[in-house]
């Protein structure tokens, strides 16, 4: 899986002419290369930016974006025009253009030199036409990008570009991304189904069916000493009693048997170079062949904190939307995990939403250390006693978002919400969260229903509406962000006024 963001950069091309004389152009390259350093040296951005020269004709700005194109490394491109950049050179550029664009809008010189301005220093600091020039084309060509608007040394302007940044990586991670089904979705649900085509088109990964029965061949290639060696780290990893480790009683087999099926999943994943994958309780193999014979959440768990992108009862959405919340979620440092809106708790101001799932939960936004537990799961085919790790999670501010098919679009709804501190669940071992959507439960879990949002989500603690909002620019797809600002009479009219812009802009349906 990916370490990091080491193997990507993103382009930084600095709009010019040669209007003003080589000489002006020699000192705006100064410029960006001190720029390009700067922002490189800031430790806040988490991609390498890369300064490829200024752009000083049509053709220039074309080579340029056609490289973009080309460059595997390249998940998006930053333009600043240092002065006026005749906008007219950029039209066969942008028109090209399939890489992510970020439009800076900033200026060398923090502030006016007051005393000692003259025409040439102008000639020199004049983004603040040139990238009005720019936008307009961007605009005019319907391009979609993000602007920022700050001075390059700010915290809070690095901060925007860092955000864009984690989105572009995880868009260029999606362009490449597999997600395995084994088995189909839970009979009868809709949320969690839609249009799989036009997922790859509009947002790039694919999606396959895998048989569970070649699943089960991977499974039958499992060593058992390499099944004793992840029970040995289980136990190493998690808190459990110590009856657990007694070989002779069921409890500790079912742990057996669940790190059997985590290697199994790991291996075809593997082989197959897939990024996500979804499951179905229903369909856990033969009984009179190999089989699961509990739900295989334990592995769920822990390949969802490993990076893999999941989705129960075949919800394939979630298992793409998962993979790329975790990419972009790389390196901070409160967690996410998929979710499920489980159980109401009507408690006035402090009404909430109990998060959890059966048991596929991920522990990267535990509290504390999980709890590996085996308890009796009724649920599917095969009711068993089953492992699973417990924990409960953080409490704070977080963000959950969702993707739903409409028939003519995709809309990606985006939920703030508040962790509080949940209560003991004795008599209830599985992983869970409990939050106040915002602005607070009624509005939001209303506006979320209204929205046609699912029961499953993708939840981060260090993702923003921001990442969000970056993501929809990207894929081109509807986002309706649900915070602390949100009515239900204007979310409705956002709703329709949605609807009949998608329905007039095919393009983007
Ligand atoms: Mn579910």
């Amino acid at each position: 899986m990916n370490k990091g963001f080491g193997q990507f950069e993103v382009w930084f091309v600095t709009g010019a002419q040669l209007l003003y004389g080589g000489d002006a152009v020699i000192a705006v390259d100064g410029h960006s290369n001190k720029m390009v350093e700067g922002l490189n040296n800031s430790g806040n951005l988490p991609v390498k930016v890369v300064y490829k020269g200024t752009a000083n004709s049509s053709k220039e700005v074309e080579a340029v974006m056609k490289a973009a194109n080309n460059d595997e490394k390249c998940i998006g491109i930053i333009t600043w025009m240092h002065t006026f950049s005749p906008a007219k050179m950029w039209i066969h550029g942008l028109q090209q253009l399939k890489k992510p664009l970020l439009h800076l809008h900033t200026q060398f010189n923090r502030e006016i030199p007051w005393d000692t301005m003259d025409m040439d220093f102008m000639n020199l600091n004049q983004s603040a036409h040139g990238d009005r020039e720019f936008g307009h084309i961007c605009t005019r060509m319907r391009i979609r990008r993000k602007v920022v608007v700050g001075y390059w040394q700010d915290a809070e302007t690095q901060h925007k570009i860092a955000v864009w940044m984690r989105v572009c990586a995880a868009w260029a991670d999606a362009q490449d991304m597999l997600i395995l089904r084994f088995g189909d979705q839970m009979n009868n649900v809709a949320v969690t189904d839609g249009d799989k085509v036009e997922a790859e088109v509009r947002m790039g990964y694919h999606v396959d069916y895998c048989p569970v029965s070649e699943l089960m061949e991977y499974h039958n290639q499992i060593k058992d000493e390499d099944t004793n060696a992840l029970v040995e780290e289980y136990f190493r990893l998690y808190d459990h009693d110590a009856s657990l480790e007694d070989k002779s009683t069921e409890a500790y087999q079912k742990v057996w048997n669940a790190a059997k099926a985590e290697l199994a999943l790991r291996a075809i994943l593997k082989d197959k170079g897939a990024k996500g994958f979804t499951t179905n309780f229903d369909d856990l193999g033969q009984t009179d062949g190999s089989h699961f014979d509990q739900i295989p959440g334990l592995a769920s768990q822990r390949l969802m904190a490993e990076g893999y992108g999941f989705g129960a009862e075949g919800d394939w959405k979630s298992a793409a939307l998962y993979r790329s919340v975790w990419v972009m979620n790389q390196g901070l440092p409160r967690g996410c995990s998929f979710l499920e809106d489980y159980t109401l708790n009507f408690n006035g101001e402090q009404s909430a939403i109990l998060q959890a799932h059966m048991l596929e939960v991920c522990p990267l936004i535990a509290a504390q250390k999980p709890r590996l537990e085996v308890h009796f799961l009724g649920i599917g085919v095969r009711k068993s006693q089953t492992a699973r790790l417990v924990f409960t999670s953080k409490t704070g501010a977080g963000c959950t978002a969702t993707v739903v098919d409409l028939g003519n679009r995709f809309r990606l709804i985006v939920n703030d919400v508040e962790c509080i501190e949940p209560k003991p669940l004795p008599k209830l071992p599985v992983a869970s969260a409990l939050w106040i959507p915002q602005p607070n439960f009624e509005v939001g879990a209303g506006a979320w229903i209204l929205a046609g949002g699912t029961h499953h989500s993708c939840f981060s603690y260090d993702l923003t509406a921001e990442y969000w909002e970056d993501y929809a620019e990207i894929a081109g797809i509807e986002m309706v962000h649900i915070n602390k600002n949100t009515t239900i009479s204007e979310l409705k009219k956002e709703l329709r006024f949605n609807e009949v812009y998608y329905m007039l802009n095919k393009a983007l349906c």
